[in-house]
């Protein structure tokens, strides 16, 4: 765990294996069950061979939370996290169009959205990725005057930039169609 409670999970996509530890460490903690679709990270597979841990990157400038319509979100002041008043979401999908990320995602059987809460600063995800010894998310820091912003990406052009380092142009272009 890092000291400090305003951290941020770095992601290094080409050290996650697709064991998803961190989906079942994620849902058991919020869910009490081992329930990946509930997990507030999601590992994306669109290519064999590339595995997307995807989660909320934490923007600055929060554009999930300005554009809930109901107040139904809100920035966490001490960990910097973003958190869901599930009593408040109608699940009308705005923040899910206004993330640059498409990170929010619904419940599978409640009616509200869920985001990576941090764990209130000691996210299970990571260490669950260290336990596997596999360091794809890592608690740093997080940097005040840093724009967070710039690493939302969805999964799929997440999976086009690794597939470009990893098998080059050529099947880059074809993930991107
Ligand atoms: S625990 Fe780590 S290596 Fe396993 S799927 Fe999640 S991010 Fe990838
Ligand atoms: S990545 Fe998406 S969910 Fe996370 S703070 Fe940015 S806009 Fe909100």
């Amino acid at each position: 765990m890092v000291g400090a409670r305003r951290i941020w999970i770095e992601r290094d996509y080409e050290s996650c294996s697709g064991c998803r530890r961190c989906e079942i460490a994620c849902s058991l903690y919020h869910e009490g069950r081992v329930w990946p679709e509930a997990s507030r990270v999601r590992v994306f597979m669109l290519i064999p061979g590339v595995e997307i841990p995807h989660l909320c990157f934490q923007c600055e400038d929060y554009p999930c939370v300005n554009a809930c319509p109901s107040g139904a979100l809100s920035a966490d002041a001490e960990t910097g996290a973003v958190r869901v008043d599930a009593s408040r979401c109608t699940s009308c999908g705005v923040c899910i169009t206004a993330c640059p990320g498409r990170v929010p995602h619904l419940h599978p059987r409640k009616d509200h959205i869920v985001i990576c809460d941090l764990c209130d600063g000691d996210p299970r995800c990571v260490e669950a990725c260290r336990m596997g010894r596999w360091n794809a998310l890592r608690a740093v820091p997080r940097v005040e005057g840093f724009s967070y912003r710039l690493y939302a990406k969805t999964p799929e052009i997440l999976t086009s930039a690794v597939a470009r380092r990893l098998f080059g142009e050529e099947i880059a272009r074809e993930v991107e169609g």
